[in-house]
């Protein structure tokens, strides 16, 4: 279901003398009422009289993460704390979290992309949606849930965690839409095979997958084991929590809700636009919101954008699959090495489980990669030499993909810790010393 039609499926022309029409009320109010972006604006030498169109906004200053951890509690806000109505926070690597705030209209259009994310997956007022997703500070568990209820599906707040009540309750209420982190959704899998709940004979239709990065060859895992489509979701609080953008049931590309939200590519080495369909860094624009008229964040996100109309009839323009962060790039001896390319050599080798650890540290000069790897359970308890053969088969793969070689240990079954939430998966104890 196109929850919105009139915006999801905009001509493009009309929908480029909106976005630019948005900008430009965007940039004044965030130069108006936030100290940061007249300092920001005065040091590019622009003004929003400068906007005229939405091609203007290169002319526009960037900000990153740190200006909300300067900025920290509330001075990224452009209205009175009096029109405030919610706040969520997100975890920073050090100290302070990062807060957002939302105006009572702020909390309205994100229940719409939220329910927009959802019509994407076919979601209905005919749904059921399990919300898994953790409630309270974290944007995942209240956003979605926002978004059923303006779907008008019927929405289970049940949180994160306590995954035979999960089960029991998608077996009673007849769950159709589930939300919660891939990672999540796999031990879902392994809870449900222990208490010999076949999901042939559960509603499940599609799942909502976000807040951690993973890979083609996990999605094509998840829907065998939990027999629904598996739609990739996007987003982070900085913009507004999830429904930035999402898949749909193409599952070819994530729709940027860009009406709202105004998605650019740049080169994260130069800050210079990249060209069309080339992979770069991913910047968001808020266009709408009220709270914190977001300016070109550079969300540290790797992908690229395709412009080609969607078969579904959305005439957004698509984000791929993000592939890792500028900032979770791991270098190892002089390599580039991202840990979704680890995810996608192992999911391809036969054996393995979806589990696993990396772990870069130092021995002696030199940095060492080792790779922790659950192996499945048939596998596990044959002879050595078929564990031996099974290594081995990693080994040689990793190295073609990654150029470099790893140590590779198998672990058994079960023992790399499961994850509510996101996953952790990558210890890097080169600081550490
Ligand atoms: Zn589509």
């Amino acid at each position: 279901m196109i929850f919105n039609e009139k915006f999801e499926c905009m001509d493009r022309g009309q929908l480029r003398a909106l976005q630019g029409e948005r900008l430009r009320d965007a940039a004044c109010r965030a130069y108006e009422n936030v100290p940061l972006y007249k300092k920001l604006f005065a040091e590019k030498g622009v003004t929003p009289d400068d906007i005229q169109s939405i091609d203007d906004i290169t002319k526009l200053p960037f900000t990153v993460k740190d200006d909300f951890r300067d900025a920290y509690p509330f001075n990224m806000f452009a209205v009175p704390q009096r029109e405030i109505v919610r706040v969520h926070a997100s975890s920073g690597t050090t100290g302070k979290p990062t807060v957002v705030g939302y105006t009572r209209r702020d909390i309205a259009l994100w229940a719409e992309t939220c329910a927009r994310t959802l019509g994407c997956g076919g979601g209905t007022p005919e749904d059921v949606v399990q919300i898994a997703y953790g409630y309270g500070l974290f944007t995942g568990g209240l956003g979605m849930h926002n978004g059923g209820e303006a779907l008008g599906a019927m929405v289970i707040p049940m949180s994160g965690g306590n995954s035979k009540k999960q089960l029991m309750l998608m077996q009673d209420f007849g769950t159709t839409l589930l939300c919660c982190t891939p990672s999540y959704s796999l031990l879902l899998a392994e809870v449900a095979e222990e208490e010999g709940i076949d999901f042939k004979q559960l509603k499940l239709k599609t799942g909502f997958f976000g807040a951690e990065p993973w890979t083609e060859a996990m999605r094509l895992q998840i829907e065998e084991r939990l027999n629904l489509k598996a739609l990739d979701i996007y987003g982070l609080s900085e913009v507004i929590g999830p429904g930035v953008a999402s898949e749909c049931l193409e599952q070819h590309g994530l729709h940027v809700f860009e009406d709202h939200f105004y998605p650019e590519i740049i080169n994260p080495e130069t800050g210079e636009p990249a060209a069309p369909g080339e992979k770069g860094e991913l910047v968001f624009t808020c266009l709408t919101k009220e709270a914190i008229p977001l300016i070109r964040y550079r969300t540290r996100d790797i992908t690229s954008l395709e412009e080609a109309v969607c078969a579904c009839g959305r005439t957004s323009r698509r984000m791929a699959r993000v592939t890792g962060r500028t900032d979770d790039m791991l270098i190892i001896r002089g390599v580039n090495v991202f840990p979704s390319q680890i995810e996608s050599v192992l999911m391809k080798v036969e054996g393995t489980e979806p589990h696993y650890l990396i772990v870069v540290d130092k021995s002696g000069a030199m940095d060492e990669l080792e790779i922790k790897v659950e192996v499945s359970p048939e596998i596990f308890s044959d002879e050595v030499r078929q564990l031996e053969d099974l290594k081995k088969r990693i080994n040689v793969e990793m190295a073609s993909v990654l150029g470099l070689h790893a140590k590779i240990t198998l672990v058994e079954p079960k023992s790399i810790e499961r994850s509510m939430g996101k996953a952790k998966r990558v210890i890097d104890a080169r600081d550490m010393a």
